[in-house]
């Protein structure tokens, strides 16, 4: 499965799809300088309960764009720690995922999906076995 490579530009503040590390921002045209210490890829599990558009991802609260059906991401980033937040609209409910991004473990593998529930769905990011996305 290709990933996309997903970035915050520092210049605009837009989270854009990206061809390769090393390009400009699609939207303001500003070099990125993408800083490629780590990445973490988050796939979105398909599911029946089907909610249309994507998913927000958020990272240390920055809104890092949406996540369709079935797409995997890949963010490149420095090392450091990072809360993993998924939210739709209003409905923020989310088992957050945090990740440490280190010389020794500099790639982290998530998804995320939607745990149906009694009064309300809520959202998991959880790690997921990379072999399984077929990188
Ligand atoms: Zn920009």
């Amino acid at each position: 499965m290709a990933a996309k490579i997903r970035i915050l530009c520092p210049h605009c503040g837009k989270a854009e799809n990206i061809q390769a590390v090393g390009a400009v921002c699609p939207a303001c045209k500003q070099p990125l300088d993408t800083n490629e210490e780590g990445n973490i890829y988050i796939y979105r599990q398909g599911s029946p309960y089907g909610i249309a558009g994507g998913f927000g991802i958020y990272l240390n609260n920055q809104p890092y764009g949406y996540i369709g059906n079935k797409e995997l991401l890949r963010i490149p980033l420095k090392y450091g720690t990072y809360n993993i937040h998924c939210a739709v609209g209003m409905s923020r409910k989310c088992r957050d995922m945090v990740v440490v991004l280190s010389p020794e473990n500099p790639v982290a593998f998530t998804k995320v999906y939607i745990k149906p529930g009694f009064w309300t769905n809520s959202f998991v990011v959880e790690p997921v076995d990379p072999n399984k996305l077929h990188l």
